[in-house]
């Protein structure tokens, strides 16, 4: 079930919720949520920021390599193995 970002419309309306907004799973068939569910105010849908690539995420080995990169490690003495 994908997750959605909602918050008040205008932002600072509504409830405590609502107004600093707050997520929600919803089956995709669902009608667009029109309301926040506890106060009942105007809300509207964020876009999602999970699909963007943080970028103060530590760079992975696997993610590097998968980006292009070499990733070399240090064996023993002064040795580089190319993983
Ligand atoms: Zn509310």
């Amino acid at each position: 079930m994908p997750l959605y970002e909602y918050i008040a419309d205008p932002p600072g309306e509504g409830c405590r919720i609502c107004s600093e907004g707050f997520e929600l799973r919803r089956p995709v068939d669902r009608a667009p949520l029109e309301g926040c569910p506890l106060c009942g105010a105007a809300v509207s849908k964020l876009v999602s920021s999970v699909s963007s690539p943080k970028l103060t995420k530590p760079l992975s080995v696997s993610s590097a390599k998968s980006a292009g990169f070499t990733v070399l490690e240090k064996r023993d003495e002064g040795t580089y193995e190319k993983l």
